[in-house]
């Protein structure tokens, strides 16, 4: 194909717990197409992540000062650190007609959606929001991690119905109760979503401009 689809973010949220993560990473290994924005941090690795892969470690300074210079797409405090989307990253992907993975919180959706509306930049947006089955199972998952304390567990469940109760702000919404089938649903929406003929328009545009002739 000469010509090519055109991109867009594709942005994910969920409470701690959902299952975004894995779900992320299936559609990443599943799709070619898909690419994933790492997001900047203050916040201090965990055992096993690796800076550039699955963020960008740094220092509060540094951060503050990506801020000043305008270099996130958007940033949000969560859980006391700072996380940020770089916007050269997003907007090279974009113009590649790459589908751009952005696994942020409701604040950053929100920034997402309202910046790239303004600027009318390479692509649009499609968010997903990915929900636990219920309340109870949310909490026997965070529990079941055995990393946290019951303290922290706590915290994460009121930040989890923060996360919540945003949901309605999404276009599309994932009950995460079958792994499986939560991983089919979120492939059935960047198939549906890339078949659209906003999406599809350059590469008809093309094989138009031959059937005219
Ligand atoms: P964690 O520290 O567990 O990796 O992530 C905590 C939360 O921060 C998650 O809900 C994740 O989606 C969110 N997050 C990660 N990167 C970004 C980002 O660049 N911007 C925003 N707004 N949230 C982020």
């Amino acid at each position: 194909m000469s010509q090519s689809r055109r991109g867009f973010a594709l942005i994910l949220s969920a409470p701690s717990g959902a299952g975004k993560s894995t779900l992320a990473r299936h559609l990443m290994a599943a799709d070619d197409q898909v690419m994933l924005s790492v997001s900047t941090t203050t916040r201090g690795p965990r055992p096993g992540e690796a800076n550039g892969v699955d963020y960008w470690f740094e220092a509060v300074e540094s951060f503050q000062q990506a801020v000043e210079q305008g270099r996130f797409l958007e940033w949000a405090e969560v859980f006391g650190n700072y996380y940020g989307t770089s916007a050269d990253k997003v907007l090279e992907g974009l113009q590649e007609g790459k589908i751009v993975l952005l696994d942020i919180d409701w604040q950053g959706a929100q920034q997402v959606r309202r910046n790239m509306d303004q600027s009318g930049a390479a692509g649009d947006h499609v968010s997903v929001f990915i929900a636990p089955p219920s309340k109870t199972v949310l909490h026997d998952r965070l529990a079941g991690r055995k990393t946290d304390s019951e303290e922290v567990i706590a915290k994460r469940m009121a930040a989890a119905a923060a996360e919540m109760s945003h949901w309605g702000e999404y276009d599309y919404v994932i009950i995460n109760d079958d792994l499986e089938a939560a991983k089919a649903e979120l492939i059935a929406i960047v198939q549906a979503e890339r078949l659209k003929k906003s999406r599809m328009a350059p590469v008809m545009d093309a094989m138009m401009s031959d059937f005219d002739q």
